[in-house]
């Protein structure tokens, strides 16, 4: 028989009553897999319909040099040390996303590390480059965690960057730096950058300014259940008071080639309970995402039943997860996106950035 509070779990999901933390924690620890999945399908397509949205974008990495050393990362390295650093002058930069943009990408996703030198001029001027090269290509550009670096080696407010970036021609912000919203965890994953509100208080003025943005949690290291949910529930908080998260992005930890090699990477049934889970705790974000660089596309496929409504984009190049040892390959074809989630019976939807439609196959 169904335990009472999985029954009242259903029942407050299937009459759109907000999940509180103590169920999303009980869905954690003793929930099934395929009853949370199938509750969360039921409010995937109550949201996007039989939609599975995709882009066509080009990923851009300036440089891999950086001052926080995050001890989860493979990414970053020191300005002279192993791992091959290297920083690409804005020419470097435009002459890469130039060739891409000849492939029909409709966006520029540009994220770096946090390099020592560099002035805020330096990324404003990529931004400008690609704006003025490519106006209809939208750039969607810097973690919060960037911006907040920006605003501390440019000595501009988080506002100021923000607004400078957009006038530049910055079109949305991407979701990465959220790790795990708690500082005491973050002080032992990454006490060198943005802490928890820091990186919320991005999020807020982004929005207030109109930049719509995306929020992640990088999961599967040091942090228990009660975290991810508590995390999760500070991202639900912010898009009450100040909306503009247009998807959430759950990223499994991969542990290879970081400090934190010990650890064992998350298993599928993780994975797949962390994006249903997802699915019903932020009632008010509109997309999950199942970020095939880092799930790999067999889980983020069925993935696709539990919840999430977006599998990213056909990447042309990507260097962060593939540093961390994630085994899938640099990009995909659109044939191939679209082939997979016809064969998982839902539409295959290429978006703009923004969740424009674009066309369906
Ligand atoms: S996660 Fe980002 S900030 Fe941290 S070391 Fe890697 S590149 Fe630098």
């Amino acid at each position: 028989m169904e335990p009472m509070m999985m029954r009242s779990i259903t029942e407050k999901i299937r009459s759109g009553i907000r999940l509180e933390a103590a169920d999303g924690i009980y869905l954690y620890e003793a929930g099934d897999l395929l009853t949370i999945g199938e509750l969360a399908r039921e409010k995937k397509l109550q949201k996007s319909g039989r939609h599975v949205f995709f882009n066509v974008n080009c990923h851009i990495n300036l440089t891999n040099i950086c001052v926080s050393r995050c001890n989860f990362c493979a990414f970053g390295v020191d300005k002279e040390g192993e791992g091959g650093p290297y920083l690409m002058t804005p020419e470097q930069v435009f002459e890469y996303g130039a060739k891409a943009a000849g492939h029909g990408i409709t966006e520029f996703h540009i994220v770096s590390a946090m390099h020592p030198d560099m002035p805020f001029d330096y990324y404003l001027e990529v931004i400008k480059k690609f704006n003025q090269a490519f106006p209809d290509i939208h750039i969607q550009a810097f973690t919060a965690v960037e911006i907040f670096y920006f605003s501390q080696i440019s000595g501009l407010s988080i506002r100021e960057v923000l607004s400078a970036l957009k006038e530049a021609g910055l079109g949305s912000m991407p979701g990465g730096g959220a790790e795990i919203l708690n500082d005491k965890l973050r002080r032992q994953l990454c006490p060198k950058k943005a802490m928890s509100d820091e990186w919320l208080e991005v999020h807020k003025t982004a929005h207030e300014l109109g930049i719509k943005t995306n929020c992640t949690m990088l999961f599967g290291h040091i942090e228990s259940y009660k975290d991810r949910i508590e995390h999760m529930i500070r991202l639900r908080d912010l898009q009450d008071s100040a909306p503009g998260f247009q998807s959430f992005i759950p990223l499994p930890f991969l542990p290879e080639n970081t400090k934190m090699a010990n650890i064992k990477r998350t298993s599928a049934v993780d994975d797949l309970k962390t994006i249903a889970i997802s699915r019903l705790m932020l009632d008010n974000i509109d997309h999950i995402k199942a970020f095939w660089i880092m799930l790999g596309l067999p889980v983020a496929q069925i993935a696709l039943d539990f919840g999430a409504d977006d599998i990213d984009g056909t990447v042309i190049e990507e260097r962060i997860m593939h540093a961390a040892g994630a085994e899938t390959q640099k990009g995909i074809t659109k044939d191939e996106i679209v082939a997979l989630i016809k064969e998982s019976g839902y539409i295959p939807t290429e978006r703009d950035t923004i969740y424009n439609i674009l066309a369906t196959f």
